[in-house]
C-alpha cells in the first residue's frame, strides 16, 4: 500500500487522513487518485468497503485547494442515505478549506453521462467478497422461516454483549411486518424503507449508527454503500434474486477489513439462485449451525405473532400510501400526467 504524499497529495490532506486513521491508500486510491490528479476522467471499480469514496473525495479536494472557486464538484449517487455519507466524507477531510457543501435530494437518478477518453481501472480481485467475510446459508421451508430468524437474533443476543445486525428483506410490507414482529419479541429493531418519509429515514439510520436500536431491517434502499463499520452481521431474510444485489448487501459488514458473518436465509424456492451467486463470487456458502429442535419449538408462537402483526398492519393506511408513492413516482416519470391521476 502506498502512502499518501507519493501519490501527489498535499500534507495537509495527508495530515486530515491520518486524523481519520487512513495512512495507507487502497488499491483503488492507489491506482486512481494520480488519475484524477492528471486531469483525466476516471472510472475505478473496486469492492464494496475498499475505499472508493476517498479515491475521489481526496484529489478533487487537492484540486480546489489549488484553484478555489465557487461550484466545483458535483457526485451524483444511487440513494439518498449515500449523498449524506458522502458529504459527511467532504466535510471531515475538507474541513481546513472551509469547504461548503449542498445536499440535493429528489426522486430522478442518473440517464446519461458524457465522458472523455476515461481512464478505466478495476481491481483485479476474481472474488467480489472481502476474505474477512463469512459467507454463512440456512435451509429453511418458507413457513419456518421467520423463526429462524427470530432464533438467530436471540442468539446473537445471547453470545454477544456488543452487536449489530443489518436484515435485508424483499419489499416495503415485509420490512414493516418484521419490524413489528420481533418489536412484539422485544428486540430493538428499527426499520427503512422507501415508503418512510424522508426525515424519519435519516432519524432511524441515526438511531442505528449509534447503536440505540441494535437491529435494522431494511429493503435494498440500504444495500448500496451504506457504511456502518459496527455492523458485524447481515442477514439475507429473502435470498436475492441477483448475485449484485447480494454483493451490495454483505457488503454492509467486513467493512475496511473487519470481521463479519452473512447469512442467506434459502428456502426450497432459492437453491438456483444461491448457485447463482456462488458462481459470481467465486466461494462456496457454508452451512450455518443451528439447533432445528430450538427453532420448532418457537415455530406457533412466531408464526401467530407475525399474523397479528399483518392485521394490524392491515388497519392502517400503509398499503394506500404505497398507491399515493407510486402514482406521485410515475407522474415524475412523465409516464401520466398529474391531471389524469387526479
Ligand atoms: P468506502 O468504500 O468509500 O465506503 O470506504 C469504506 C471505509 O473505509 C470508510 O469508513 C472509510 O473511511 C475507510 N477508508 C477509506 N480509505 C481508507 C484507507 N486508505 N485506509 C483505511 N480506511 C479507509
Amino acid at each position: 500500500m502506498a502512502v499518501f504524499t507519493s501519490l501527489g497529495l498535499s500534507e495537509w490532506l495527508v495530515r486530515q487522513c491520518s486524523q481519520m486513521g487512513i495512512n495507507k491508500a487502497t488499491p483503488v486510491q492507489e491506482n486512481c487518485i494520480p488519475a484524477i490528479l492528471e486531469g483525466r476522467d476516471c472510472m475505478g471499480c473496486a469492492k464494496t468497503g475498499s475505499g472508493k469514496t476517498a479515491a475521489f473525495v481526496l484529489p478533487v479536494l487537492q484540486k480546489l485547494s489549488e484553484d478555489p472557486y465557487g461550484i466545483f464538484c458535483l457526485v451524483l449517487t444511487p440513494t439518498r442515505e449515500l449523498a449524506y455519507q458522502i458529504a459527511e466524507q467532504f466535510r471531515v477531510l475538507g474541513k481546513p478549506l472551509g469547504l461548503r457543501d449542498c445536499i440535493i435530494v429528489g426522486g430522478m437518478e442518473l440517464q446519461t453521462i458524457a465522458m472523455n477518453k476515461p481512464f478505466f481501472w478495476e481491481s483485479k480481485s476474481e472474488v467480489r467478497t472481502v476474505d474477512e467475510l463469512d459467507q454463512r446459508y440456512i435451509l429453511t421451508p418458507e413457513k419456518v422461516k421467520d423463526s429462524y430468524l427470530v432464533h438467530l437474533i436471540q442468539k446473537f443476543e445471547d453470545e454477544n454483549s456488543d452487536w449489530s445486525i443489518i436484515i435485508f428483506t424483499n419489499t416495503c410490507k415485509n420490512c414493516q411486518i418484521l419490524t413489528m414482529m420481533l418489536r412484539e419479541f422485544k428486540f430493538p429493531a428499527i426499520s427503512l424503507h422507501s415508503m418512510m418519509k424522508q426525515k424519519q429515514r435519516f432519524a432511524n439510520l441515526a438511531k442505528f449508527k449509534s447503536n440505540v436500536f441494535k437491529i435494522l431491517i431494511a429493503t435494498d434502499v440500504a444495500s448500496r454503500g451504506l457504511d456502518i463499520p459496527t455492523v458485524q452481521v447481515v442477514i439475507n431474510h429473502n435470498t436475492p434474486g441477483l448475485p449484485k444485489i447480494y454483493i451490495h448487501r454483505v457488503g454492509r459488514t467486513a467493512r475496511a477489513g473487519r470481521n463479519g458473518v452473512s447469512i442467506t436465509l434459502v428456502t426450497q424456492y432459492d437453491i438456483h439462485l444461491i448457485n447463482g451467486i456462488e458462481e459470481q463470487i467465486q466461494t462456496k456458502l457454508k452451512e450455518f449451525p443451528l439447533e432445528e429442535k430450538d427453532v420448532l419449538k418457537i415455530l406457533t408462537q412466531v408464526n401467530v405473532t407475525r399474523r397479528q402483526c399483518e392485521i394490524k398492519l392491515e388497519s392502517t393506511d400503509f398499503d394506500e400510501k404505497k398507491q399515493i408513492n407510486k402514482r406521485k413516482q410515475m407522474i415524475l416519470e412523465g409516464k401520466v400526467s398529474s391531471l389524469l391521476m387526479l
